[in-house]
């Protein structure tokens, strides 16, 4: 039985839950700029400008200039052709993939991929072959298969639950050589990962073997809403198409205007992205001295793995009592037994904060006899 927990005050560094303060390890906030003062101000400037909604799908009245300008500034970041921006990551990854892939079409999609892309496989009742997470041996032996239509590999860039990366590289020569297109997730890279954070494609030099690349505003952009990057013809076929870009009203201008100022502030956050990193490698080091299970990822979301549901449930209340809040992710969220709790970093985190959270860890720890 899942709950709704009152939060009563958050940011990127610190939780208020029922009256306690903690250190925030939950937040996709990884830079810390939903609270910026410039961000802050864009929107508030906005908001005089255009009111809290445009109260139109985007097809009808709802594409304004804030629209328009954001979708530039998109497709001129990424060197693409066309951006298409939409109210949010789920209804993108639902609503593309379902327009797209059809009747005939076949998609390949890692085993742990985002619930919004399992959805949009499921509605587009296109055959969908999952591939063991990360396994390019057996990718490869789905991709033989003769008689679909088209073919599309859909993953995630760095997986929200298991703070690994996709082998991209690899992704990319399997997509080309077997005729498949590649849709990307840089839901937890943007702003993160690569040159002025355009992401992991960006980084590995694969950008240009993406056909349908999508990010998010709402985690380290600190805003909210998703977009899409891609050649001429997909963005029109979308707008043409893609159901929930045309019956439902259009993402509010406030937040494309707030995404666009984001976007200039991430491409020129280098400082925060090395203390992100800096943050990530001192955590996961003082974790696994602990003798803490965190997979194998490098990335800024780190799952300590502590096992069966209840137990994982109990050392997120304990860890609670130690000064810092990490959600416990259960099944089926997660393969049975292998429950855990999931820390979030931020550039915005002291290194203070984090030595109380390796304390916070180890008194838990020490109590349920995991370490
Ligand atoms: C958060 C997330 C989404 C959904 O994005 P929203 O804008 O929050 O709806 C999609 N894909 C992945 C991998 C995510 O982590």
């Amino acid at each position: 039985m899942r709950q709704l927990r009152l939060v009563q005050e958050a940011n990127a560094r610190r939780i208020r839950l029922a009256g306690r303060e903690l250190v925030n390890l939950s937040s996709n906030d990884y830079l810390g700029l939903s609270h910026h003062a410039e961000l802050i101000e864009a929107a508030g400037q906005a908001l005089a400008d255009h009111g809290l909604s445009a109260c139109s799908s985007r097809l009808i009245s709802g594409h304004t200039r804030a629209h328009a300008e954001l979708e530039q500034e998109l497709a001129d970041f990424f060197a693409a052709e066309r951006a298409l921006a939409f109210n949010c990551g789920y209804v993108l990854n639902f609503g593309v993939i379902s327009c797209l892939m059809r009747d005939g079409d076949v998609i390949f999609s890692d085993q742990l991929n985002h619930a919004s892309i399992v959805d949009g496989c499921r509605l587009s009742r296109a055959r969908v072959e999952i591939y063991p997470h990360r396994d390019m041996a057996a990718l490869e032996s789905l991709l033989k298969q003769r008689g679909y239509r088209r073919r599309l590999i859909v993953t995630e860039s760095l997986f929200s639950m298991d703070g690994d990366s996709a082998a991209l590289a690899a992704l990319a020569e399997l997509a080309r050589r077997y005729d498949a297109w590649l849709m990307l997730d840089e839901a937890h890279t943007l702003g993160v990962t690569g040159p002025e954070g355009k992401g992991l494609a960006h980084q590995l030099g694969v950008f240009d073997s993406v056909q349908i690349f999508m990010g998010t505003f709402g985690k380290a952009l600190g805003c909210f809403g998703a977009f899409l990057v891609g050649k001429r013809e997909l963005i029109d076929y979308l707008i043409n198409s893609c159901r929930p870009l045309i019956y439902s009203t259009a993402l509010p201008p406030i937040l494309a205007v707030a995404a666009r100022k984001a976007l200039k502030l991430v491409s020129k956050a280098d400082d925060l992205r090395q203390r992100l990193n800096r943050n990530a490698r001192f955590l996961r080091q003082g974790l696994a001295t602990l003798g803490f299970n965190t997979l194998a990822g490098d990335s800024h979301i780190i799952p300590v793995i502590i096992g069966p549901s209840d137990l994982t449930s109990e050392a997120a209340r304990l860890i609670i009592d130690y000064g810092a809040y990490a959600p416990a992710i259960r099944p089926p969220t997660v393969p049975a037994g292998t429950g855990r709790l999931r820390c979030s970093l931020t550039a915005s985190h002291t290194e203070e904060d984090l030595e109380q959270v390796l304390n916070a860890f180890r008194e838990m720890g020490r109590k349920l006899r995991l370490i």
